[in-house]
């Protein structure tokens, strides 16, 4: 896989902040400053990620966007979105980019958010490598799920989860720290035709949660209030027995 980074971005200190900190972290990063000019190079070159502005000259940011995966490029999209900018980030999720980076960001979060979207990007074509044999295991802190037998081991346990829990958790599992939205989940559980609208899953995901917080505090899902949900994998708290 590249270890190239494209940057479609036109405001100079954005550009610089994010090529900075990457290149630090032994990135090789490019940067375009029009969407147009971005869509050609994401075509034809080989990326690890692009961060992606939505206000560009010319060409928007949506417009890039729909155009790469029209034209069938997986490249994992971080978008850069303005602050307070939620209907910018529910279109950005819905048109295929990862996630998002609200502007300003710090350091931490745009390394977070990039090792996250990678390591979720290399989990796939691992998977897809795999695909022809063996039982797969998704492991996430204390959780083990076995997603050819829908079951699922946490601490050491055996939980039962309703079939439609299962692939909710299954989903989310297979992107750990990327937000879901509402409506990916409906389409890829539900599918397109269900009509029992967004609260179904509100509900699913708030019975996953207990049963999931019965008894270890290293996975959780997180509301991402608006959009939808991330399941978020964190180190064994000090503290015992919460
Ligand atoms: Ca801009």
């Amino acid at each position: 896989m590249s270890d190239k980074v494209l940057i479609i971005e036109d405001e100079p200190t954005i550009a610089r902040l994010v090529t900075y900190n990457l290149s630090q972290e032994g990135y090789e990063t490019e940067v375009v400053g029009n969407g147009a000019e971005g869509l050609h190079n994401a075509i034809h070159e080989d990326y690890a990620i692009i961060f992606l502005d939505l206000m560009l000259p010319g060409m928007n940011g949506f417009e890039v966007l729909q155009k790469l995966r029209q034209n069938g490029v997986k490249t994992p999209v971080i978008i850069l979105t303005a602050r307070n900018a939620e209907e910018e980030v529910v279109q950005g999720l819905k048109l295929g980019a990862d996630d998002y980076i609200t502007k300003p960001f710090g350091v931490a979060e745009l390394l977070a958010r990039t090792s996250a979207v990678l390591r979720r990007s290399r989990n796939e074509e691992t998977k897809e490598a795999e695909a022809s044999g063996g039982e797969k295991v998704i492991a996430l802190g204390d959780l083990q799920i076995f997603p050819d037998k829908y079951e699922v081991l946490l601490n050491g346990q055996w939980i039962t989860l309703r079939p439609k829990e299962f692939e909710v958790l299954l989903y989310l599992a297979e992107r750990p720290g990327i937000v879901i939205t509402r409506d990916d989940l409906m389409n890829v559980v539900w599918g397109f035709d269900y009509i029992g609208g967004q609260r179904t899953v509100d509900v699913h995901v708030s019975s996953l949660r207990k049963k999931l917080e019965l008894n270890q505090q290293t996975v959780q899902i997180e509301s991402i209030r608006g959009v939808g949900y991330k399941l978020m994998v964190s180190r064994k708290a000090g503290l015992a027995g919460r």
